[in-house]
């Protein structure tokens, strides 16, 4: 049991601590903060009998200790007003300032979030959840110091909640701290938990610990002054002390390594602070020179740090009477990163703006990310950071509690898909944290969803403009395509019917074996799919109708390959050439389906088609039919020296090879040359290309480009 706060005394210690780092303006607002809290909580108490006050002010010590901004030492005098008394935020950002109110705000939240079931949840994602929610670190460190004091005096407390604390504490709490460094924080909070979760197995080990230090304390003795008097002789200044072993930490090597308590006592620790870099190296030298270093023990993490910044060289040597012995190397600074960490930053600054807090901290983690690289494992550590510090994923819970990650800007119907996929196709609506939204509200951290499902709801295609995630992306396309091709089906049957009408067939009459061979011929996998694709014009009802009939009519239509409509261009309404790229047989061609017009076929290289930009399905895939025996218009142009008589030698040229011209016009370009454009009749291409092989010859032809349209000069 602790004995009643002195608040007077405590009062003192804080102010004398604040003293040696803030200005006595700061050290002003903070007393004001003190008694505004005071204030709002007189009258409540802990469960330890002690006037409620004596919490705030201890969280807020502990942040003094690591030297944090005046903002956050106010808000940790803050942080339970708003969720214990009537204070509202607005009221605190009126008062300290806006900083101080979303830092009391953000802790806030945390606290209502630690009131929700975490049980079945993860406590990995519980954690990152936690560290995502609290945007600035201040927020986390003010939950952690918290959390601290509440474990320092969990005496107080029932021993039903007493364990259930502690277990959140080393689930939760623990982790965080050691992800940002906080390693003195992180060991205490660790031991608090072991003494409360596991009291019987803490007191047996804290008694077995005690007596075997008094046993072991010769040896260790004998160690320490032998490396003690070894350092100055080889000129190197250093802070040799034994480290104490924590009881959690000897219960957990003795689990995870199956070792027996005496395996595990039976290895001396000592750790050695040195003023630089390389002398750590230098000190390193003089201990393997001391005593055996065993082999693959010794870790360089000055070179290579801890994911959370750690530095130190680590190495186990065997000690008289063949006891290990482990060393740690390091300097002062790294000491200090080692026992504070991410609030080591703080420590000794002399801007208070936020604005150099933000860049410190940005700087603090620019560090690390560099320091990281040299390992090589930038990628999966940045992946950490992001997720813990700088949150690209939120964290929502089901109504059962349980917590899901999404990517951020995830939203409600990304979350009915995460759940399950029948659960997004049948969704209607959302509630939020109880309050009906619609459904493409994005989510945050530490949101409660409900998704509302109607069996007769459908995905909307309009979904597909927000969703955030590949899951309900492509589940919402599989939907939407199902039912499209559903739709396409009946309108392509139908289709289908009315073009076998008109070449005098039913549809019943149409025999098991022709469906067989168009199936084959065209690779589809049934008459639904050649309906739909109707449907959706990507082949042709009479085209279709004819070829189902072919054997029977000898409409002799050629296939030349699956999948793919001939075409003759003489079709009639259904298929128009473009006049945009008048394509002639032999070019590459598509067709394209417009609603009223039929196909209109373009060249591959059509610019006008390229700016259409259209849904790929509205294409349909056409090849000309070979032989087809009519003209067609080609465009070209001609630049030509300009002589008299040039015009008659190229329309004799035209003429030797069976071209009619159906319109000239020609332009001077200047003084020497003359363009003439002529529209052509040609069978094909290779027509095409003879023709100008033959212009060519003529000498004072320069150059000929064909021309995609007719060139209309006024
Ligand atoms: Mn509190």
């Amino acid at each position: 049991m602790h004995p009643p706060v002195d608040l007077a005394e405590d009062l003192e210690r804080f102010n004398g601590r604040l003293a040696t780092y803030l200005k006595p303006e700061d050290i002003a607002r903070i007393g004001s903060a003190y008694v505004f809290s005071d204030a709002a909580h007189r009258g409540q108490m802990r469960s330890s009998g002690d006037p409620y006050i004596s919490h705030p002010l201890a969280v807020a010590e502990t942040l003094a200790t690591w030297h944090l901004d005046p903002q956050a030492l106010i808000a940790a005098l803050l942080h339970d007003v708003m969720e214990d008394t009537h204070v509202t935020k607005e009221q605190i950002a009126e008062r300290f300032g806006k900083t101080a109110a979303e830092l009391v705000d953000g802790v806030s939240k945390l606290d209502r979030l630690e009131h929700q079931s975490y049980a079945q949840a993860q406590a990995e994602n519980f954690r990152k959840m936690l560290m995502a929610m609290a945007r600035d670190v201040r927020v986390i460190l003010i939950k952690l110091a918290d959390r601290l004091h509440n474990m320092r005096t969990l005496d107080a407390v029932r021993p039903e909640k007493r364990r259930r604390i502690a277990r959140e504490t080393i689930e939760i709490y623990a982790p965080i701290a050691n992800r940002l460094g906080l390693n003195s924080l992180y060991r205490e909070l660790q031991e608090l938990s072991f003494r409360h979760a596991c009291p019987m197995r803490y007191r047996v080990l804290t008694r077995a610990v005690k007596q075997a230090r008094g046993n072991r304390r010769e040896v260790l003795s004998k160690i320490l002054d032998t490396i003690k008097s070894a350092l100055p002789a080889a000129g190197i200044n250093a802070d040799v002390m034994g480290r104490e072993k924590h009881v959690y930490g000897i219960y957990r090597k003795m689990r995870d390594k199956h070792l027996s308590f005496s395996q595990v006592l039976d290895i001396y620790g000592f750790r050695i602070v040195v003023k630089d870099r390389s002398t750590c190296y230098l000190a390193l030298g003089v201990l393997h020179g001391l005593y055996q270093p065993v082999p693959g023990k010794f870790k360089d993490y000055i070179a290579i740090p801890k994911v959370n910044g750690y530095q130190s060289l680590h190495t186990t040597l065997i000690g008289p009477f063949g006891t290990p012995v482990e060393i740690q190397i390091r300097t002062n600074g790294m000491h200090h990163v080692a026992e504070t960490g991410v609030a080591s930053h703080w420590l000794y600054k002399d801007d208070q703006s936020l604005d150099a807090l933000q860049k410190k901290t940005h700087k603090w983690l620019q560090s690390l990310i560099e320091l990281q690289s040299a390992s090589g494992d930038t990628a999966e550590f940045l992946e950490h950071v992001k997720v813990d510090l700088f949150p690209g994923e939120v964290y929502v819970f089901t109504p059962r509690g349980k917590i899901l990650s999404l990517p951020r800007g995830a939203t409600a119907v990304d979350f009915a898909y995460a759940v399950h996929t029948d659960i997004g196709n049948r969704c209607l609506s959302c509630l939020i944290n109880f309050d009906p939204m619609p459904l493409r509200t994005e989510l945050r951290s530490g949101d409660r969803v409900e998704i509302i499902t109607s069996p007769h709801s459908n995905p909307n295609p309009a979904w597909l403009s927000y969703v955030r995630t590949g899951k309900a992306r492509a589940q919402i396309r599989q939907l939407l395509k199902a039912r499209q091709n559903q739709e396409a089906s009946v309108l392509g049957e139908r289709l289908l019917v009315r073009a076998l009408e008109e070449i005098g067939y039913t549809l019943a009459q149409v025999d098991q074996l022709a469906w067989d061979r168009f199936l084959h011929d065209t690779g589809a996998r049934s008459r639904e799919d050649i309906y739909s694709d109707i449907g959706l014009g990507i082949r042709l009802g009479p085209v279709v109708a004819r070829r189902l009939m072919a054997r029977d009519d000898n409409l002799q239509l050629e296939v030349r390959k699956a999948g793919s409509v001939t075409i003759q261009g003489t079709e009639g309404a259904a298929v128009h050439l473009a006049t945009c790229c008048s394509p002639i047989p032999g070019d590459p061609i598509v067709g394209l389906i417009r609603k009223g017009q039929g196909m209109i076929i373009h060249t591959h290289d059509c610019s006008t088609l390229k700016k259409l930009n259209r849904a790929k399905t509205e294409w349909v895939d056409v090849e000309w039919e070979p032989a087809i025996g009519r003209l067609f218009d080609a465009h070209i142009r001609v630049i030509a020296k300009n002589n008299r008589g040039v015009l008659a030698q190229l329309a004799s040229g035209i003429a030797e090879t069976d071209s009619n011209i159906i319109n000239v016009s020609m332009q001077d370009d200047d003084d020497l040359t003359t363009s003439l454009y002529f529209t052509l009749q040609v069978t094909d291409r290779i027509h095409l290309a003879r023709i100008l092989r033959s212009l060519r010859r003529v000498p004072e032809v320069l150059r000929i480009h064909r021309h995609a349209q007719p060139v209309k000069l006024n």
